[in-house]
């Protein structure tokens, strides 16, 4: 299958901000973009100011880098947001909210969505008590999101979690971290997409 191989930090350098891939070591000093923060490449320290085209494309790849797609997968949620009632940029927001391995990363489980579509990849995560191990599974008002009872006793990655203090959950999520389960209890509106992104950007790339 094919993935994205670029480093991460260079990603997020790139994008000129912390698009938060690599988990805990995003919140320290260590941090590539706050050692070194300008774009990658000779010409990183001088950029010019970007054309329409060029911010345009810069926001796609953002947000598609964010929630770690490949072009052509990313495109196919645009096509499935465009088709969807109500404002395309929204509705593709809230379609890459909802896959499964987003979900298990904002509960909590993980500390990152790559680490989250590890665990789903794996099958350590079951939605509404059977395992799923589809990343892109698309979460519904409803699913109960829990960590398989194998490995919530089995693996110390999620014996560090039960004790959840201090993590802020997204209001469309409930996380009872002593089962290690969530709930999805309403679609994500917007408001709730706590990420600075300007999605009519894409919607203007892919419109042309
Ligand atoms: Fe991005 Fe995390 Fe690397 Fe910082 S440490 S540059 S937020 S991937």
């Amino acid at each position: 299958m094919a993935r994205n191989i670029e480093p991460q930090c260079r990603q997020c350098r790139r994008e000129g901000m912390k698009l938060y891939l690599k988990g805990d070591r995003c919140y320290t000093e260590k941090c590539g973009i706050t050692r070194r923060p300008v774009a990658p490449g000779q010409h990183g320290v001088s950029r010019r100011k970007a054309s329409e085209y060029g911010m345009q494309l810069r926001e796609k790849q953002k947000v598609r880098r964010l929630y770690g797609m490949l072009e052509k997968q990313f495109r196919k949620y645009f096509d499935m947001a465009e088709n969807m009632k109500g404002i395309t940029g929204e509705n593709l927001l809230q379609l890459l909210e909802r896959r499964l391995d987003n979900v298990v990363y904002r509960l909590g489980f993980a500390t990152s969505r790559k680490q989250a579509r590890q665990l789903v990849n794996h099958g350590h995560i079951t939605v509404n008590g059977k395992k799923v191990n589809i990343p892109s599974y698309s979460t519904n008002v409803g699913d109960v999101i829990a960590v398989r009872e194998k490995s919530a006793s089995g693996m110390d990655h999620f014996k560090g979690l039960k004790d959840g203090s201090g993590r802020t959950i997204v209001q469309w999520l409930e996380v009872d971290y002593e089962k290690l389960e969530g709930r999805v209890i309403a679609l994500p509106s917007r408001e709730d997409i706590d990420i600075e992104i300007q999605e009519h950007l894409i919607v203007e790339l892919y419109s042309k």
